[in-house]
């Protein structure tokens, strides 16, 4: 069968999927989104930033999110050998939420996809986009549940397939990365971390907790707790430097973090709940983000690392922006995409990457270390630590190379 009065088709129902979806259902469109899974299915990105919390409130999911009893998140915490060091996110340049949630992504991203399903929107599971015809309007051949085909056709075409990526495949809009290739290995444990302190400082369950490898500056690990028992632990790292990833994953994980004393320390009784798992290679990009047929969202489009936690965020802004201009064009308006959509949304993306590539050279991580920091200084890099990486009032933003190189200098 052929549809012809979809507005947007949205391949997968992340995040950003889900964000999108609703948004377009708000204004009016109508919209229905292919998700290849069933729900609820293992995701990895599970420490949101509070920039992400006013997407939500734009989505009228807030409430939604809210309710859910997620765990309560309201900084970043960074160690390096006998460094300690916190951001608290409300205490920043940016107006905005200074809190959010860190979330397992399969109930976070039901609970998304049910709120829009509630709000009206059509969601279908198990349906496997397959391949894409742009000679006319965007026409997509899905596979359903039953592994029949079928083709289904919109005005637009939003590609929220994340680390899927269906349309940089399909339209060979691969590029590489300017980031090295790394890897995550990760988990979830019952942390048992109990009343363990590291040089007298309790956990805080409040904040992801990133420590840096105390002989290898850029390897790291990230602690995000879930719950109150139940943590997320990762290590990241160039392939080789972290040992045999074709081996046992968890044998690997627990030598990594044995090699992290204070890491090792609180999680001497911790118990391993599922899987390990691998992420090779996670960083991607494109050729080109959107036309007047489609837009790429959150990791369909360029993915840089995880160590600032911004996919998510990055996910959901991709959406309000790209479904702002979608409806212009639906609504008769001639888009520039590349100039209404595309730049605007790289200079967040940009702003990350300036900050991503010095944590691996080190100069951010000096920052993030240095212990007598300026309050003002602390409170702008904060903003983009909380998500606020479109802010342009913010100089280190505006300007990030600059002011980095700037900050670099006054903390040696
Ligand atoms: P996704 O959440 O990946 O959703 C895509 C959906 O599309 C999926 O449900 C999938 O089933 C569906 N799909 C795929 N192919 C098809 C197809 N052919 N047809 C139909 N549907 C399809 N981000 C954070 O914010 N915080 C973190 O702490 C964090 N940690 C990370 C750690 C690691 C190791 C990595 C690699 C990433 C991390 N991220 C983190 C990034 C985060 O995982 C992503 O940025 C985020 O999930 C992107 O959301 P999305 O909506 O773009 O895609």
């Amino acid at each position: 069968c052929s549809q012809t009065d979809i507005d947007v088709v949205i391949i997968g129902a992340g995040p950003s999927g889900s964000i999108a979806a609703s948004l377009l259902h708000q204004q009016g469109k109508r919209v229905v989104v292919l998700e290849k899974m069933q729900f609820p299915r293992f995701s990895i990105g599970e420490s949101l930033l509070p920039c992400c919390m006013k997407l939500l409130e734009e989505a009228n999911m807030l409430d939604a999110v809210n309710a859910a009893g997620f765990q309560f998140k309201n900084g970043a915490a960074f160690r390096y050998q006998d460094q300690y060091t916190h951001f608290d996110f409300t205490d920043k340049f940016t107006p905005g939420p200074g809190t959010t949630f860190q979330v397992e992504r399969a109930s976070f991203d039901k609970l998304l996809a049910d709120t829009a399903t509630e709000q009206g929107v059509e969601i279908r599971y198990d349906q496997t986009v397959e391949s894409v015809d742009l000679s006319a309007s965007p026409k997509l051949t899905v596979r359903d549940e039953d592994g029949e085909r079928y083709t289904i056709e919109a005005k637009y075409l939003l590609d929220a397939s994340g680390f899927g990526r269906v349309l940089p495949r399909l339209l060979a809009l691969e590029k590489p990365s300017s980031l090295a290739n790394r890897s995550a290995v990760f988990t979830h444990i019952q942390d048992n971390i109990g009343d363990k302190k590291v040089e007298d400082k309790a956990f805080d369950r409040n904040k992801i907790l990133v420590s840096v490898h105390p002989k290898n500056k850029d390897i790291w690990y990230w602690l995000i707790p879930l719950s109150d028992t139940k943590c997320s632990v990762g290590v990241v790292g160039e392939p080789h430097l972290l040992g045999d990833i074709e081996h046992n994953l968890q044998d690997l994980l627990m030598t990594m973090i044995e090699q992290e004393p204070s890491l090792s320390y609180l999680l001497s009784d911790a118990e391993v709940l599922r899987d390990c798992a691998l992420f090779n290679g996670y960083s991607a990009n494109v050729s080109t983000l959107a036309t007047d047929k489609f837009a790429l969202l959150g990791n369909a489009g360029e993915f840089l690392d995880p160590v600032f936690s911004s996919g998510v965020t990055i996910a959901m802004q991709s959406a309000s922006m790209a479904v702002k201009c979608a409806v212009r064009q639906l609504n008769g308006t001639q888009v520039d995409w590349e100039k209404e959509y595309c730049a605007p949304l790289m200079r967040g993306v940009d702003t990350f990457r300036t900050y991503v590539e010095a944590w691996y050279d080190g100069r951010f991580q000096d920052v993030i270390f240095y212990q007598d920091p300026d309050n003002k200084i602390k409170q702008m890099i904060c903003s983009i630590l909380a998500g606020y990486a479109w802010d342009e009032t913010n100089p280190f933003v505006h300007d990030s190379q600059k002011r980095l190189n700037l900050i670099v200098e006054l903390c040696k």
